[in-house]
């Protein structure tokens, strides 16, 4: 049985589709709660940092200084980012001309846009392995960044034409694409189950 209806989880709502996972959160039965400020953090289990657009998104976090909330929790807590939210995730952004600062939460290295402009956005069926059970993720693509270096200890759970789209880390959890758009809430599921319960402390269970 899944206790979603105890957990309190943040999305990180300074720019992008954050009300998508907003809504996913309430049809799961988590508490849901949007984080603009470093006080927003208290008492949280997990957070998401959703898709947009990577260089708002830095501006925005060093404007309302949230970097060092936003540091301390993942390396405290689960993540999981989507599309801008894996960019700001990761170690290293190629290519970096708009001079944004990832979070370095998780090993990898990534291309913005890697996956071709708007127009070029895409839904895909995506195979993927969630703790041992296959199933099929319905994947949207918009303006995706394409992850070009996986670290050792980095774990490949979906891929798309033979390149990671989905992988993790430790508590962090990062996605190319969107499952949020519609009501399908398997990877959200699987976030909240095999990431923020699995390293709940056992007294706030
Ligand atoms: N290409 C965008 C960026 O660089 C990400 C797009 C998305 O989140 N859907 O931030």
């Amino acid at each position: 049985m899944h206790r979603f209806s105890e957990l309190n989880i943040g999305v990180l709502a300074l720019q992008g589709d954050f009300e998508r996972h907003l809504h996913q959160l309430g049809l799961v039965g988590a508490k849901a709660r949007e984080v603009k400020l470093p006080a927003d953090f208290e008492g949280l289990d997990g957070l998401i940092i959703p898709g947009g657009e990577s260089t708002t998104m830095h501006k925005m976090i060093e404007c309302f200084d949230l970097r060092p909330s936003l540091m301390e929790f993942g390396r405290l807590r689960p993540v999981w980012g989507t599309c801008a939210g894996m960019i700001m995730l990761s170690k290293r952004i190629e290519d970096n001309q708009a001079g944004v600062v990832p979070l370095g939460l998780i090993d990898i290295d990534v291309v913005r846009t890697g996956y071709g402009r708007q127009v070029y956005s895409f839904d895909e069926p995506l195979e993927a392995s969630l703790n041992g059970h296959r199933v099929t993720l319905q994947a949207t693509f918009i303006r995706a960044p394409r992850i070009t270096r996986v670290g050792a200890e980095v774990g490949t759970l979906a891929e798309y034409a033979g390149e990671p789209v989905l992988v993790c880390e430790g508590g962090t959890l990062a996605s190319s694409f969107h499952t949020e758009l519609d009501d399908d809430t398997t990877l959200l599921s699987f976030f909240l189950k095999e990431f923020v319960i699995a390293c709940r402390p056992a007294d706030r269970i």
